[in-house]
């Protein structure tokens, strides 16, 4: 039996997180944890049969606690993270979305417990601390996120050394073939309508501007070592082939499968093992053609903001993704234009340069500035 705690259980990558549990008589849940929507983490707490819970919203925690007496509610962020440390979990699944997950991630790896990791924030922001103590722990880092399991499982087989470039695959979004002038108006409908994955609010958004794909490389380059400028991105509309690498031989490795989030999710839970997945087989045949494109930094420059925070280093990503987040929620709300996505971001980091990273608290500092600053430049 594998001792599991679900962080983030509620959310898109928690739910299907919980179905592959469900199939899996050798995954045992431990603890669950969400934002808070108490409803629904209730339910599954009674379905798994769990016997303590954290909410990171205190109000969600007190209705908890009231609607549930046969077990434990945690609250608050400290709750998130006493869960984790008191679990005796062997692995801790970290769905949870924005920097909040940066402490439980923390969390898991100080106590040496192996961590499959969905949050991008984690290593986005605090990559090179939070592998550094995963190194000090001996605790593993099994990436969740469909692009970056497809390179762990490439690159898992081959000798240090071997491995010259990383080759990320992105769908390109709903907006993709568009000039930057067919973006102006796009309506956050549009936005949120993604082609191949169904995801989040945020991350279909960051899809759609390509600047989440900016992201999966900078996580890339903390996962696996690999310098920024041996670190490709290539378009993919069909989102068959999820991975690439290239080999020092001259042979190139691909990882391919329908996209679906239980892959990656139940390799990540049953890692090193494999485990049943109810997904259809691939039928090459069927799909008939792949396509492949260069990215559009033109139309679509989050990517190269993206590449340019992550080269400054220190806390210029973590500045990088605080100004996104801020722009994003602006756009759902009705008040930025798409393309104000990538200007805020732009102005922010321009207005806040990169300042080196001694200690976590540095991130809180940079993250809470560059929030007020792209909320500024926002409106
Ligand atoms: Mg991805």
């Amino acid at each position: 039996m594998r001792r599991i705690v679900i962080a983030g259980s509620t959310g898109s990558i928690g739910t299907q997180a919980v179905d592959v549990v469900q199939r899996s008589p050798e995954l045992e849940v431990v603890g669950l944890a969400a934002a808070s929507n108490a409803e629904l983490l209730l339910e599954q707490t009674r379905a798994l049969g769990v016997k303590r819970i954290a909410l990171a919203d205190e109000a969600a925690a007190a209705r908890a606690s009231e609607a549930w007496t046969d077990g434990q509610v945690l609250a608050g962020t400290e709750g998130l993270v006493e869960l984790i440390v008191e679990s005796g979990a062997d692995l801790v699944l970290n769905a949870l979305t924005g920097s909040a997950g940066l402490g439980p991630t923390v969390a898991t790896l100080g106590e040496g417990i192996d961590l499959a990791l969905a949050n991008k924030e984690s290593l986005v922001v605090g990559g090179e601390l939070v592998m550094a103590l995963a190194e000090a722990t001996g605790a593993q880092v099994i990436p969740v996120d469909s692009e970056h399991s497809a390179l762990y499982q490439l690159v898992g087989g081959e000798a240090p050394g071997t491995v010259d470039r990383l080759v990320l695959t992105a769908s390109g979004g709903p907006f993709r073939g568009r000039s930057a002038d067919q973006l102006e108006d796009v309506t956050v409908e549009q936005a949120l309508a993604h082609p191949t994955w169904e995801m989040g609010g945020r991350v279909t958004v960051d899809s759609a501007t390509l600047f989440n794909k900016g992201l999966e490389v900078i996580e890339a380059h903390h996962l696996f070592g690999t310098p920024y400028d041996q670190i490709d991105v290539v378009v993919h509309p069909q989102s068959i082939v999820h991975g690439l690498v290239h080999l020092n031989d001259g042979a190139s490795l691909a990882h391919l499968g329908h996209p679906d989030m239980r892959v990656p999710i139940s390799y990540a839970l049953h890692h090193p093992e494999r485990a049943d997945v109810a997904v259809g087989t691939l039928d090459l045949a069927k799909v008939g053609t792949l396509d492949f494109e260069a990215p559009d930094e033109n139309a679509f420059p989050c990517l190269r903001l993206a590449r340019e925070a992550a080269q400054a280093g220190g806390t210029a990503p973590c500045v990088l993704n605080a100004a996104d987040e801020v722009a994003v929620h602006a756009f759902l709300d009705g008040e930025l234009p798409f393309t104000g996505i990538p200007r805020v971001i732009e102005d922010t980091l321009r207005a806040l340069p990169a300042r080196p990273l001694r200690h976590f608290s540095d991130l809180y500092e940079a993250d809470a500035e560059a929030r007020r600053h792209a909320a500024g430049a926002a409106v």
